[in-house]
């Protein structure tokens, strides 16, 4: 076949190349990656919190769950190495990963401590390889510079991609090109679909919808008609249409920052409204800083009128944090004295700076059982969130801002809590 054909195939099959990469158990890869004499054991990472964190597959395999006490994988599986986690390594292999996927492409989000997308579009006319050739050159320095192993999925789309990474763990490749779609759709099931999860497929298993295809293969019309605008986005990706862009993250270099802010309908003057929203950026910031195992003391919140007009504030805490309430009880003060109850408001946003990884944190001795208690239930809350969808746990001084937002979706109402005042 000549080039010239192969690269129109190449471009019918993937006019959009994206690749998901997730590591296998990622802080037990890290820490097996210095220790590799440990590899083949049941191994678990969370001695310091006193619940399993992360374990081998071979842990996985006996039975040990996350969540699971120290002492319960002590006394039932005395063979188990446990470990203590040390999130600067992780954070550091994380960073790694960012940066070797970025050899292939400039476009890489840092989605999680253990995940990354890259939009490789384009690069196999620069690289002169095909689409998989380059995805597997990407796991390939992966697993053996990084000494862990990587599953990786190549697609059209992020959902697509995302499905391809989880199909086949550990150590998995899956390529779904633009025609081998539909097959593949047929043996993933709803649950386990990126950003439907096990919740929201109990409603579409209601409607007979049990694989990816069976969602896929609904026409626009119907999915319009009976559901919200997060499953119409998701059924899109599942068809190969482009919804979620490849975000780049700047997480490395002095200019460390996360940044979270939306604008709101209807616009307000209601200062515990307006605060709301705000505070609900705080918790979507923060569980983004905790995903990617890193804290802040510098940040800044702002709040902007109607007619685009832009108020802001800049706190330096004590110390770094990840919790969203320690940010929060700073950004009131700074509120309150930017806030103007005769001026309407569009938009909140907060920018957390000087991002460290977690374990760089100082903390004082007397704090330390307060935050290795707090390390526990964002644990939960995280997990939660990763199980149920974002906003399932959220601090009350976020609620009405998640009432006008579940209201917004329609179909996933919280109608026990009414409207509150
Ligand atoms: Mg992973």
């Amino acid at each position: 076949m000549s080039t010239i054909s192969q690269n129109t195939k190449e471009q019918n099959e993937f006019p959009r190349a994206i690749i998901h990469i997730d590591g296998d158990a990622f802080f037990v890869g890290c820490e097996l990656a210095s220790k590799p004499w440990l590899k083949g054991e049941s191994v678990v990472v969370g001695a310091e919190r006193g619940i399993a964190c992360a374990f081998s597959y071979e842990a996985k395999a006996l039975g040990i769950h996350r969540g699971m006490s120290i002492f319960e994988i002590k006394k039932r599986y005395p063979k188990t190495v446990i470990l203590s986690s040390n999130y600067l390594d992780y954070g550091m292999y994380s960073n790694r990963m960012v940066q070797i996927v970025g050899r292939y492409s400039n476009k890489v989000e840092h989605y999680s401590v253990d995940e990354c997308f890259a939009d490789i579009t384009g690069m196999n006319e620069v690289l002169e390889m095909s689409y998989e050739e380059i995805a597997r050159n990407i796991k390939h320095d992966l697993d053996t510079e990084l000494g862990t192993t990587f599953s990786l999925g190549l697609s059209v789309t992020k959902v697509l991609a995302k499905c391809g990474s989880k199909h086949k763990k550990p150590s998995g490749f899956m390529v779904v090109r633009r025609s081998e779609i539909q097959n593949f759709l047929k043996n993933v099931s709803i649950g386990k679909v990126w950003r439907i999860g096990t919740e929201g497929s109990k409603s579409l298993t209601r409607e007979k919808i049990f694989t990816a295809y069976d969602l896929a293969s609904k026409s626009d019309e119907w999915v319009r008609r009976n559901h919200s605008k997060p499953i119409q986005e998701i059924h899109s990706e599942l068809n190969g249409i482009n919804i979620f862009g490849v975000h780049r993250h700047e997480v490395e270099g002095d200019q460390k920052s996360i940044m979270c802010t939306r604008t709101f309908h209807p616009f307000s003057r209601d200062p515990s409204q307006v605060f709301s929203y705000l505070s609900k950026n705080i918790e979507e910031a923060c569980a983004r800083m905790r995903k990617l195992g890193l804290s802040s003391k510098n940040f800044s919140v702002f709040i902007k009128t109607k007619d685009f007009r832009y108020i802001g504030g800049e706190v330096k805490l004590l110390r770094e944090t990840s919790y969203p309430e320690e940010i929060l009880n700073e950004a009131r003060k700074v509120f309150d004295k930017i806030f103007d109850c005769d001026l309407i408001y569009r938009t909140t946003g907060v920018r957390l700076g000087s991002l460290k990884p977690i374990a760089m944190q100082t903390e004082s001795l007397f704090e330390e059982n307060k935050n290795i208690g707090k390390g526990r239930m964002y644990d939960v809350v995280d997990n939660i969130s990763n199980k149920f969808g974002e906003h399932s746990v959220f601090l009350g001084s976020s609620m009405r801002a998640i009432l006008r937002y579940e209201k917004d979706k329609k179909k996933i109402g919280i109608p026990s809590l009414g409207e509150v005042r």
